[in-house]
């Protein structure tokens, strides 16, 4: 007879875990089945977020930027360094230290909440019932009322650019590099090229990105974007729009690149091309025919409001499902769900998360760009800030972006935060918080921040808005 779990969730990255933690924290019997290998040939758990992706990125985000801080602007300040140096391979092996006390302490999260670890690959047939085959090949047969699909998304790949080792490689190849590439291309100008490219650019790589829009950024405001352009060039990373690769190839150790520009053909040369065109839902072998799980016509699970899938006792989070491709999103969705089988009715804000861009400056928003909104015709009034009017911006000595606040010209709500500065990744939790708690402009404008921080650009964007902003020239002042 088949074990029996009130809830499986198949898929242990951070929508995955969050499911099972919080099902278990709520009483149910619950198992977590999870396929991850990591490069030692190790099962671990914490999906694409923790073994290649959000965690993994932000190390090395982290040491580079501390190394280019040195190298560009310690000086300035005062700091004077010599036989400053990189040493990629120790900067790679701190990274996968922090990987491995990550994933091995989810492995740790999800015991100590009663959850059963299950290593290997879950299949889901009709009925409920799952077949799970572990690392070693032993299959068993599970059952459960609830199964939560968890899967996530892999790369995208394109024809014209297969991957070839350690040169034509995807974000997870790109993670690993054993020294810093002379000339460095990268297909798709999107968030992972622009994080990846700013690692390696700080490093001293000639960052080229290829990008098939005409548009930089289009799911950003546009004024953020403009000015994250203008930033990325001066840092020296060339940004090509309308550049559509049509092939690649390896010859004498370079990866060459055809591309079409303005319907010209032209061609690079790199010592390394990173593809990062998106990622797709991932279900390859997880469904049988009868599962009763539909996909959309882009190959994600379909699901409604609350994640549930059109199988009774079926739900999806995360990648696997509509929205955008966040871990956080991912995370809320499994903890929505969760709750729901416990019979509680939470609902997941989906007008209120949060995007970051972890570049230097950083870019984060949250709600309607002012491009939306001009779009759907609604009537709004902005706030901007700029941090080079910021106290703690200048004694940090890093002054660049700005602030902008959109709220509705009537009610005063804020409907959009939109940012691109130093510790943006930070400072948007303020804005999101505000948000669902339904708040206005002038809320934001009434609240108490600390001096000096970089917080206080929020502060004083919202006072902006009705021209009330303290340390700008406002365009309507105020009685
Ligand atoms: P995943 O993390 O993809 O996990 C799915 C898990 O399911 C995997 O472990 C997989 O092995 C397992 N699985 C799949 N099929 C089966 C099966 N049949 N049986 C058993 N197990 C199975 N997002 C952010 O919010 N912030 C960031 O800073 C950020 N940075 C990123 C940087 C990079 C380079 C990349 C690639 C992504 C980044 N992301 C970031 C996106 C983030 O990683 C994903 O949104 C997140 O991991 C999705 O979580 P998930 O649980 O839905 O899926
Ligand atoms: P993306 O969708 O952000 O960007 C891909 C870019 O590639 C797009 O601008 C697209 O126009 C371009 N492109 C597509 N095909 C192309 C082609 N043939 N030639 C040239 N350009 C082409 O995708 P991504 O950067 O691969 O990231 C994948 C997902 O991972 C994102 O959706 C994001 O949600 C998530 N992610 C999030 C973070 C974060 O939150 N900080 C970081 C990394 C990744």
């Amino acid at each position: 007879m088949a074990t029996k779990f009130d809830v499986i969730v198949i898929g242990g990255g951070p929508a995955g875990y969050h499911a099972a933690i919080r099902s278990a924290q709520l009483g149910l019997k619950t198992a977590c089945i999870d396929k991850w290998i990591n490069p030692l040939g190790e099962p671990a758990f914490g999906g694409t977020c923790l073994n290649v992706g959000c965690i993994p990125s932000k190390a090395l985000l982290s040491a580079s930027q501390k190394f280019f801080e040195a190298k560009e602007n310690f000086a300035e300040i005062g700091i004077k360094v010599s036989d400053l140096s990189i040493d990629v391979p120790a900067m790679i092996k701190r990274k996968e230290k922090v990987v491995e006390n990550l994933t091995k302490g989810v492995a740790g999260l999800l015991a100590t909440n009663g959850v059963t670890i299950l290593q290997g690959k879950a299949v889901l047939h009709a009925g409920r019932s799952v077949e799970f085959s572990s690392h070693d090949g032993e299959v068993s047969l599970f059952e459960a009322d609830h199964i939560i699909i968890a899967t996530g998304s892999v790369p995208v790949d394109i024809p014209p650019c297969p991957l070839v080792d350690n040169m034509i490689v995807d974000s997870a190849g790109a993670l690993d590099f054993c020294a810093v590439p002379k000339r460095l291309g990268i297909i798709g100008a999107g968030i992972i090229g622009l994080e990846l490219g700013s690692v390696w650019s700080r490093l001293g790589s000639e960052v080229v990105l290829l990008e098939a829009l005409e548009e930089f950024l289009p799911t950003a405001d546009t004024n953020i974007s403009r000015e994250a352009a203008r930033q990325f060039k001066k840092q020296g990373i060339d940004i090509r729009l309308g550049s559509l690769v049509t092939g690649s190839s390896i010859k004498k150790g370079k990866v060459r690149v055809n591309y079409l520009c303005a319907d010209k053909e032209e061609t690079e040369s790199f010592d390394k091309l990173i593809v990062a065109v998106g990622r797709r839902p991932y279900t390859e072998e997880l469904l049988v025919v009868d599962s009763g799980v539909n996909l959309d016509e882009r190959g994600f699970v379909f699901v409604d409001d609350y994640c549930s899938t059109d199988a009774p006792g079926i739900y999806a989070v995360g990648d696997v499902v509509r929205g955008p491709m966040l871990a956080h999103k991912g995370m809320e969705e499994g903890i929505m769900v969760a709750e729901r089988i416990a019979g509680n009715k939470p609902q997941v804000n989906y007008e209120t998360i949060p995007s970051v861009v972890y570049t230097h400056p950083e870019i984060a928003w949250v709600g309607k760009t002012e491009q939306e909104l001009k779009a759907s015709g609604e009537s709004y009034k902005v706030g901007n800030f700029p941090m080079a009017a910021s106290g703690r911006a200048m004694a940090n000595n890093d002054t660049n972006g700005l602030v902008k606040v959109i709220a509705d010209t009537l009610t005063d709500r804020v409907l959009g935060v939109h940012m691109i500065c130093d510790h943006a990744s930070e400072l948007i939790a303020e804005a999101v918080i505000g948000m669902e708690f339904g708040t206005s402009a002038e809320d934001l404008g009434l609240t108490m921040f600390a001096h000096p921080t970089i917080s206080e650009g929020l502060h004083e964007a919202a006072l902006a808005v009705s021209g009330r902003a303290i340390h700008v020239a406002n365009r309507r002042p105020k009685k």
